[in-house]
């Protein structure tokens, strides 16, 4: 490895030294989902509340009804929101209605399409025996009081939410999400919807980032382009500061003669700011700088559009949940079968490629196809979904196993995965 360059491990032990889960808030429940728990949550309700019918059907002793043909006089009818007093004495049984309370004296129902009611609607015949606590939901199966529901660190998920809602809870203590604002810089720049000159490209560093961003549950502030100027790239990091937890960059972190980038870092944040030359491909130069004074994290990414996007999912994402109270800060890194030649050569540097991995029959992920390598080839890198790790070295062929991070766990089914869930 060239001497000046720092492994991603180093790279990556840099950009969390300085970051905890951000301070706490209070929300309101339905405001939670996907963001995690800061403190301690236990049930004080019984679920369910109280011993009630998993069946519309009847309600009865099963003493009464250990053999089929069993036939009982009902005496009540039990609505779900009724509250259920008649007691069920031998020989008899109430109609019930799923999630009505069990009457006092019943212990089991059984399902109205295993009974015949009579005529005149007073007496029901069971057409089987009736085990003891047959459709019965008993009180306290899915949590018992006192029992824990949260622990801090945990995703709230909508099972989640909704079990809090049901123990009457309206507020819960998380770590909000962070404020990420997103920056390009370059002269070149030129927004969506501008006239282009000579020698401009559009930006599209920020909408992809600010598309990523909002992937990843945070909430984004989009801070706009500013030009290959000390005074410009200031100006906004200055602003940013006071209003945004995390600031990307694009562009100016390398070694031309325009990038601004690291050296206002390094004139904001002294020995708080550090230039990297970390040891992938692509997305070598990357800057990274802490403000002491308001906590802001500022992340200068290489401009060209796939080191960018390298860059985000090795640096910026898991630095992201790190703010967000996450335990678990990175995308799952699993074996996958490579179905084609990855080729490479020697140069000290981890070699990211994208690619599409699916699921195939042998129950193994595959990676069927990789991008075509560039860091300028962003379209390449569109509707790809892993992000194959290639160690220095001489490559891989088809067949070989290859270590690779999944970007997209959404569009891994091979077509025999989808096709049935049986
Ligand atoms: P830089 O890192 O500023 O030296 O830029 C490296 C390459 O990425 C150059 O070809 C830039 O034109 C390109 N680039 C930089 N920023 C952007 C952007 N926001 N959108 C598209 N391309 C960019
Ligand atoms: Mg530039």
């Amino acid at each position: 490895m060239n001497r000046s360059m720092i492994s991603v491990d180093e790279a990556r032990s840099v950009v969390l030294a300085n970051l905890a889960p951000l301070t706490r808030v209070t929300r309101a429940v339905a405001d939670t989902v996907g963001l995690v728990a800061a403190s301690t949550v236990h049930a004080t309700e019984p679920s369910p509340r109280f011993t009630n019918s998993a069946m519309d059907g009847f309600a009865v002793r099963s003493d009464d009804t250990t053999t089929s043909g069993a036939r009982l006089r009902i005496v009540d009818a039990i609505f779900a929101g009724d509250s259920g007093r008649v007691v069920v004495g031998p020989g008899e049984a109430t109609r019930i209605m799923t999630g009505a309370p069990l009457p006092p004296g019943a212990d089991s129902v059984c399902p109205r399409e295993d009974a015949t009611v009579d005529d005149e609607g007073r007496y029901v015949t069971l057409r089987r025996a009736v085990v003891y606590g047959d459709c019965v939901r008993h009180v306290g199966e899915d949590l018992r009081v006192a029992q824990s529901l949260i622990t801090p660190g945990d995703v709230i998920d909508p099972a989640l939410l909704g079990t809090l809602a049901a123990q009457g809870i309206t507020s819960l203590d998380v770590y909000p999400a962070p404020r990420v604002g997103v920056l390009s810089t370059g002269n070149e720049l030129v927004d969506e919807s501008g006239p282009l000159g000579p020698g401009q490209i559009r930006d599209s560093n920020r909408p992809t980032l600010l598309a990523a961003l909002r992937q990843s549950g945070v909430e984004v502030s989009d801070l706009g382009t500013a030009r290959d100027s000390m005074r410009d790239v200031r100006a906004v990091f200055e602003r940013a500061r006071t209003t945004c937890d995390v600031v990307v960059s694009t562009g100016g972190v390398s070694a031309g003669d325009a990038d601004f980038v690291k050296v206002v870092l390094r004139d904001l944040f002294t020995d708080h700011a550090r230039s990297m030359q970390v040891a992938i491909r692509p997305g070598k130069p990357f800057t990274m700088a802490h403000d002491p004074s308001t906590g802001t994290s500022f992340f200068g990414l290489a401009g060209n559009p796939v080191s960018t996007l390298v860059g985000f999912e090795l640096f910026v994402r898991p630095a992201l949940r790190r703010l967000a109270g996450h335990r678990d800060i990175d995308r799952p890194t699993v074996s996958m079968v490579l179905d084609c030649d990855l080729p490479r050569r020697r140069d000290g540097k981890l070699h990211l490629v994208h690619g599409v991995c699916r699921i195939h029959d042998d129950g193994l992920l595959h990676v069927e196809r990789l991008a075509r390598q560039g860091s300028h080839l962003l379209f390449a890198v569109a509707r790809t979904n892993c992000l194959v790790l290639a160690p220095d070295g001489d490559g891989f062929v088809a067949g070989d196993t290859v270590r690779a991070m999944i970007l997209d766990d959404g569009q891994m089914n091979a077509v025999s995965a989808v096709r049935t869930f049986s």
